[in-house]
């Protein structure tokens, strides 16, 4: 039996710096092939427990080892319709692959490539629909286009019922399409699994803010429940001095600059951008992670992550902090700005920051940061990328009656994804706080569950 799992081929370093074309190619057959042969496959698997949407690992692997490469993407459809997605930026490491058998003796089943590789087959193969039961006649909207939304409609028009999504950009993904990059994600990808959706009979209207055009409230006179999967968009800043100078950037401005409006494309795509030479970005997360690396292929000779705690409590996906170190980027960890400095002109110059060192426990249960004094030092930069975090929108809940909200226009749900409102359900970042893909997706087939049992009860 082997221990380890193949090698993921990807694109060398110096190599991918200069171009935004996926770091990470996939299994080859045969790679798939000896993976899935190393899978145990136990009685009591505990890897589905790890998966917050219930994949059968297992089943799925067992056609790979047997080649039927078809049944095991279809496998992997039942039950996840996002499957090429997953397989590309869950952390698997975290949830399926951590309570894998194999785990304590070796390295754990390469769940993730797997998924990743049985998908992609169906992709270039053409994609299976699976039969529509007749129409129940009732009608859900849907709220925002990111996987919880992308999941309850799907889950919602298996069954029957009629779902639109409504969503406030001009492309449907949420932040699959817009934040992710594509050396990460390609948006092909995307595309193709959002078509998937569509195919199951799922109307999208795009451009189509809730809040704006419709209120919630004018939603439940046009449809029978209503499910608000609208994300946490809402970039949270520093609060230090300089942070309006040109130059500064949410990393979700940033990131949606360089992704749905395409400033990598340039000329192609004149979106305005600043592409700095010397860039510092302030976080340690894989938002943070995405801008630095994203920031690195726009042409910057120096990029900085900056950020107030340490390697340990960095929150990016362990691969992730890898590739950005393969890249060279660089990582000032205990560091925290303090002023952003400009030019004469207003733009960006330098950031200051001081040294820090952990103290006791703060209220989240993580060391507390604590400034050292007379460590205070200047980081030249002509871009700063604030990535330390995003909220939900207040738009919906300020425009909806009677909707429940806690700190920071979180929108409180049960167990069942119901909100304080009747018919009105949610799930995902907007509920969690930012998260991941798959509690997004997670959340999204038990709101369709719950939606599914209200339907019923209105007969
Ligand atoms: C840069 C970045 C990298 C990430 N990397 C990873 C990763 O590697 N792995 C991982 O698991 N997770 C990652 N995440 C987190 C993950 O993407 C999110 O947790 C997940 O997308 C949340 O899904 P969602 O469906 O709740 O919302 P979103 O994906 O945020 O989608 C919400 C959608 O609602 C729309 N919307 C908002 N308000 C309205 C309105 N009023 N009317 C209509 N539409 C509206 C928005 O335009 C958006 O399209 C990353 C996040 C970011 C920002």
């Amino acid at each position: 039996m082997l221990v380890k799992r193949p090698e993921m081929p990807e694109q060398r370093p110096e190599e991918r710096i200069h171009n935004f074309n996926e770091v990470a190619l996939g299994y080859t057959e045969e790679q798939a092939v000896i993976e899935a042969n190393r899978c145990l496959q136990c009685k009591k698997p505990q890897c589905i427990k790890g998966c917050p949407v219930g994949i059968d690992i297992p089943a799925f692997i067992k056609n790979i080892a047997e080649r039927d490469f078809e049944a095991s993407a279809s496998e992997l459809k039942r039950t996840n319709t996002l499957p090429a997605i997953c397989g590309r930026v869950c952390p698997q490491e975290t949830q399926c692959e951590i309570e894998c058998t194999l785990g304590k003796k070796g390295e754990p089943i390469a769940i993730g490539r797997l998924e990743r590789f049985a998908a992609d087959y169906e992709l270039e193969k053409g994609v299976q629909i699976p039969e529509i039961p007749a129409s129940t006649r009732y009608h859900v909207a849907v709220v925002g286009s990111g996987p919880a939304s992308l999941t309850v409609a799907a889950d919602l028009a298996r069954i029957g019922h009629s779902v639109t999504i409504l969503e406030a950009l001009h492309e449907a993904g949420g932040v699959l399409i817009y934040g992710i990059p594509e050396f990460r994600l390609p948006k092909e990808i995307v595309r193709s699994e959002v078509d998937f959706i569509k195919k199951l009979g799922v109307e999208i209207r795009l451009n189509f803010v809730v809040g704006k055009l419709r209120s919630v409230d004018e939603l439940l006179t046009e449809y029978d429940a209503v499910f608000l999967g609208s994300g946490a968009g809402l970039p949270s800043f520093l609060g230090i001095e300089g942070e309006n100078l040109n130059g500064v950037y949410s990393a979700n401005e940033f990131l949606t600059r360089v992704n749905l409006m395409k400033a990598y494309r340039f000329p192609d795509y004149d979106t305005p951008i600043k592409k700095g030479k010397r860039v510092v970005v302030v976080g340690a997360g894989n938002v943070a992670m995405d801008a630095a690396r994203c920031a690195l292929r726009l042409g910057a000779e120096n990029v900085t992550i900056v950020y107030r705690r340490g390697e340990d409590e960095m929150t990016a996906r362990i691969e992730e902090i890898q590739h950005a170190k393969d890249e060279g980027i660089h990582f000032k960890l205990l560091t925290n700005p303090t002023i952003i400095h400009g030019d004469e002109n207003n733009w960006v110059k330098s950031v200051e920051c001081i040294k820090m060192r952990l103290g006791e426990p703060d209220e989240s249960g993580r060391a507390r940061p604590e400034p050292i004094s007379g460590t205070e030092h200047e980081i030249p930069a002509d871009v700063a990328v604030i990535a330390i975090g995003t909220t939900p929108n207040p738009l919906i809940p300020s425009t909806t009656k009677d909707l429940q909200t806690s700190k920071r226009n979180i929108i409180p749900t049960d167990a069942e994804c119901r909100t304080s409102k009747e018919g009105v359900f949610a799930g995902g970042d907007v509920v969690t706080g930012s998260a991941t893909v798959i509690s997004a997706m997670g959340a999204g087939k038990i709101a369709a569950r719950a939606i599914d049992q209200y339907l019923r009860r209105l007969r």
